[in-house]
């Protein structure tokens, strides 16, 4: 294990207002960074105050985008633990993202020993009202000072935390989802199944059309023949089809959600019946006119479940469960958030002190 240097910082903030949170603006005392060189390979790892990084503006990540990201969060229990949801996934699928990137991944023990040393060095920060928690996230970028396509030699690796906000103020909140059928976010062979910042710069201007009309969050199909079903913004997504739970089967262009994971987990485990495979649209848009669609939800961390009221593809505008929230979406709603909270026992092991 790694012997992390500690340098605690000397003008502590004052702690934000639960009530206000919000998501990704407030960020806590100290950081967490390692860097890596060609010699030394990881090394230096240390928790130092939270502030600005000085690069140079040739780094490479500035300009071919070699970086990867993940997110994940803390939860405070009521009795006074702190728990991580399912780490060990992050940190396999970080490896697969530096794999993809031609990044040296950070060994899996270490990165989840990033975590669990920042987010205890900054436990004072993790918000404990319900439905709040800390987001953590780490990222890794390309800070070579050459403008030349190829794998950088010299990285950063680091972990960032951030107290959020109860997404749901009141229960779950049904979203409207729009279908996109022109702009496409990734493509097998691609870094879709990657958690990469140029998938989120692919993704943006399909997002800024969604928002335009309304509608809360893009539905992509796949980029070759726009004609399947792959996965929304910021969340996998599940629909429920003549009682049957079905999901995207994994293909190379979809992230493969920690949250997805347990969904389908859960679904198996309650003896429902469970298809990951190919969704057309038009399956879907016949489902939702002959009424055999019965729900649509997305799953993600920041949301964790986020109930789908309306679909729109084209003209087509589908109205799914009423509107409302279908009972599936509310019991993995309740199991996982339950299980994140230690409210619910963990009988499979996903939680990490
Ligand atoms: N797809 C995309 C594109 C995402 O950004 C996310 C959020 N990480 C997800 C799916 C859901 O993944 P997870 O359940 O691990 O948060």
């Amino acid at each position: 294990m790694q012997n992390i240097k500690l340098q605690r910082t000397t003008a502590p903030k004052e702690k934000p207002n639960e009530d206000k949170l919000g998501f990704g603006q407030i960020f806590t005392d100290h950081m967490y960074i390692m860097d890596y060189d060609e010699g030394r390979g990881w090394h230096d790892p240390r928790i130092v105050p939270y502030g600005p990084l000085s690069l140079d503006p040739s780094a490479m990540v500035f300009h071919y985008a070699q970086e990867m990201f993940e997110g994940l969060k803390a939860y405070h229990t009521g009795d006074g633990r702190v728990l991580l949801f399912r780490p060990d996934r992050n940190a396999q699928r970080a490896e697969n993202s530096c794999k993809r990137l031609c990044i040296p991944p950070v060994p899996q023990e270490d990165f989840i020993n990033a975590i669990k040393t920042v987010v205890s060095v900054d436990r004072d920060w993790i918000p404990t009202k319900p439905g709040t928690s800390l987001y953590i996230r780490p990222f890794i970028i390309a800070t070579d000072n050459h403008l030349g396509v190829h794998p950088s030699l010299s990285y950063k690796f680091l972990v960032i935390l951030s107290p959020s906000g109860a997404y749901y103020a009141s229960g779950l909140d049904p979203v409207k989802i729009w279908i996109e059928d022109d702009y496409v976010r990734a493509v097998r062979g691609g870094i879709g199944e990657a958690k990469a910042g140029g998938n989120y710069a692919a993704s943006l201007k399909a997002q800024e059309k969604s928002d335009a009309e309304g509608y809360a969050q893009v539905l992509w199909l796949d980029g070759v023949e726009r004609k399947y079903i792959e996965e929304v913004g910021s969340m996998n997504i599940f629909f429920k089809i003549a009682g049957k739970v079905v999901t995207p089967k994994l293909n190379g262009s979809i992230l493969p959600g920690v949250t997805r994971a347990s969904c389908l987990d859960l679904c198996r485990h309650w003896g429902l019946e469970v298809e990951e495979r190919r969704i057309s649209v038009e399956e879907l848009v016949s489902a939702a006119r002959d009424g055999s669609l019965d729900e649509c939800f997305g799953s993600g961390t920041a949301a964790v479940i986020s109930p789908v009221g309306v679909l729109r593809f084209g003209d087509e505008v589908m109205e799914i469960s009423g509107g409302g929230i279908g009972p599936l979406s509310q019991r993995l709603y309740d199991t996982v958030t339950g299980i994140q909270t230690g409210r619910i026992e963990d009988e499979f092991g996903w939680t990490v002190e």
